[in-house]
């Protein structure tokens, strides 16, 4: 059983029986996740972003209520010995609501995507983040450790928000289900590796902004979507073997300077 600001949930397991799907033969992708609430697949040439959790209106109201709240507070402190009266207890209320709201948003969000991830692909590249402390060392724009402290203390919060435990829980039984496979790939220098070349380099993310640009062979490509080929790539060569023949290279995509370029298939065996 648990609360939030809507109400009592209670939930159980059911033993279903399903077996898991045959393999759907369909391509394989690797996923960014990102910082904030996104991820890029390696097969699409947009990122794709989590709508803001509330609306505008929603915020301003819950600003509204916050500072009734605070209002509230002091007055019960002042003249109620402490005691919250039921003004006070009907906006906490609302301040829940509200934050519940955002919080089911959040959920259909990541539902949909993990859905949507399992149904269309074969086999489904993610980061271990089991094995990369993950709010020690932030990656992507704050990527070196013991700085933008205050940035990382947001970044936290925005990790949990997103809670990679869960997407990862939620792959895993929905690949089941259609005849996909998650593999979980060593995660370490997503974002510096190119995904042409192999070569790894922070200077490849120049003033760790959105574009990667390889200080060797001079790819470049958003730096997420690069980040997500390489996760794809790393995830074939570790559990992808019976996948590699099911898609059609080159692809062409799109990065972020908006030219049209042509990238070649990663290869199997690359020098570091
Ligand atoms: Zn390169």
């Amino acid at each position: 059983m648990s609360r939030d600001g809507n109400g009592w949930h209670i939930s159980f397991g059911v033993h279903t029986g399903r077996r898991p799907d045959a393999p759907n033969g369909k391509p394989a992708c690797g996923v960014d996740f990102g910082v904030t609430a996104s991820a890029f697949v390696s097969t699409e040439v947009a990122p794709r972003l989590m709508a803001p959790t509330l609306t505008a209106s929603e915020r301003e109201r819950l600003k509204t209520l916050e500072q009734r709240k605070a209002r509230q507070v002091t007055y019960a402190k002042k003249h109620n010995g402490g005691k919250y009266g039921n003004r006070l207890r009907k906006t906490i209320a609302q301040i829940a609501g509200l934050t519940a709201r955002g919080a089911n948003r959040r959920r259909d969000f990541t539902h949909k995507l993990t859905t949507d991830l399992a149904k269309n692909h074969g086999l489904i590249g993610i980061e271990d983040l089991r094995v990369k402390n993950m709010t020690a060392s932030a990656k992507g724009s704050i990527e070196s450790p013991g700085r933008n402290v205050r940035a990382k203390a947001w970044l936290n919060r925005a990790v949990l928000d997103n809670t990679p435990g869960e997407r990862r829980r939620q792959l895993e039984y929905k690949a089941r289900m259609y005849g996909s496979v998650v593999v979980p790939v060593v995660p370490f220098h997503t974002s510096q590796t190119c995904a042409r070349c192999g070569q790894v380099d922070p200077e490849s993310r120049k003033g760790c902004g959105r574009l990667f640009a390889c200080t060797r062979c001079g790819y470049e490509d958003d730096a997420d979507h690069n980040a997500s080929v390489e996760i794809e790539a790393r995830a074939r060569r570790t559990g992808g073997s019976d996948i590699n023949s099911t898609r059609s290279i080159p692809r062409v995509r799109v990065p972020a300077t908006g030219r049209r370029r042509t990238r070649e298939a990663p290869k199997p065996a690359r020098a570091s």
